[in-house]
């Protein structure tokens, strides 16, 4: 075997996936460039963390389930005027999720609730967090269905190996009193292990008629807000404010 097969063969037993795929590219710009040993040594090893930070992104990405792309850059501050820019800067900082603290966000529809939770999860799953998207209902229907289910069970078991799980809609539609136990039994599972963004268009004070049980709606407000920020984002509708008419109307 000549000795780039054999390269290759280890380079592959050794999942060093670079090195397999650019081995011709590596040599010949190593010559080219007069490499040392050890830069030559450097050059290789540096491309495969970097290969192997990207795929874990991606992986850590996917596994998020986010369900679209929005970004702390594209959230104008101007138009949500409840925030202060020093609050927003100490969100986007995440040292919040080291610290096991909750995030919840309530307001009307439209004011940049889902956009702000899906862009602080989107810098955490960047800084290497592994997050969780879910709406409420959706995560009922995996709670519900986790025994049956092995893409509910693989769901659940994402939601509890994460740094940061976020809820959408909280409040959205009605749940059961089984849905509510079940609900409180995985806000006491996650209690202090990991930190949840909550969005809800229901103020805390209507959350009873939400679960549907004073004492009930009690256990979960007291672990929700033990450690937790709760931010009121009040305002207009940006989807309102910037509807795009399918007519040019000055045409
Ligand atoms: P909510 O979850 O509060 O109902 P969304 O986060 O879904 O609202 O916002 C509705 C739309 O408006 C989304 O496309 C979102 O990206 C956009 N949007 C809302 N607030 C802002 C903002 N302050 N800056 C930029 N885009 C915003
Ligand atoms: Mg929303």
């Amino acid at each position: 075997m000549d000795t780039l097969n054999e390269i290759t063969d280890y380079a592959n037993l050794l999942k060093l996936h670079y090195l397999k795929e650019n081995l011709l590219k590596l040599i010949d710009n190593a010559k080219a460039n007069d490499q040392t040993y050890q830069e030559f040594l450097i050059t290789i090893l540096k491309h495969e963390i970097t290969l192997r930070d990207t795929k874990l992104q991606e992986r850590r990405l996917k596994n998020a389930c986010f369900p679209v792309i929005k970004t702390l850059e594209e959230f104008d501050l101007n138009f949500q005027k409840s925030m202060s820019k020093r609050e927003f800067n100490e969100l986007s900082e995440l040292t919040w999720i080291d610290r096991i603290y909750n995030l919840i966000f309530l307001g009307p529809p439209g004011v940049g609730k889902t956009h702000l939770a899906i862009a602080l999860g989107y810098k955490a799953v960047k800084e290497g967090y592994r997050v969780t998207f879910t709406t409420m209902d959706a995560l009922m229907h995996t709670l519900k269905t986790a025994e049956i289910s092995k893409k509910s069970k693989g769901m659940l078991n994402r939601i509890l190996s994460s740094s940061l799980v976020i809820i959408d809609e909280l409040g959205y539609l009605p749940i059961t009193r089984e849905e509510a136990n079940l609900f409180f039994g995985l806000i006491s599972t996650l209690h202090e292990q990991a930190s949840l963004i909550i969005t809800s268009n229901k103020g805390m004070e209507n959350w009873t008629e939400l679960l549907g049980d004073p004492a009930l709606t009690t256990a979960v407000l007291d672990r929700l807000t033990y450690h937790c920020q709760v931010i009121t984002m009040n305002g207009k509708s940006y989807r309102l404010e910037h509807r795009q008419s399918l007519f040019d109307q000055n045409a």
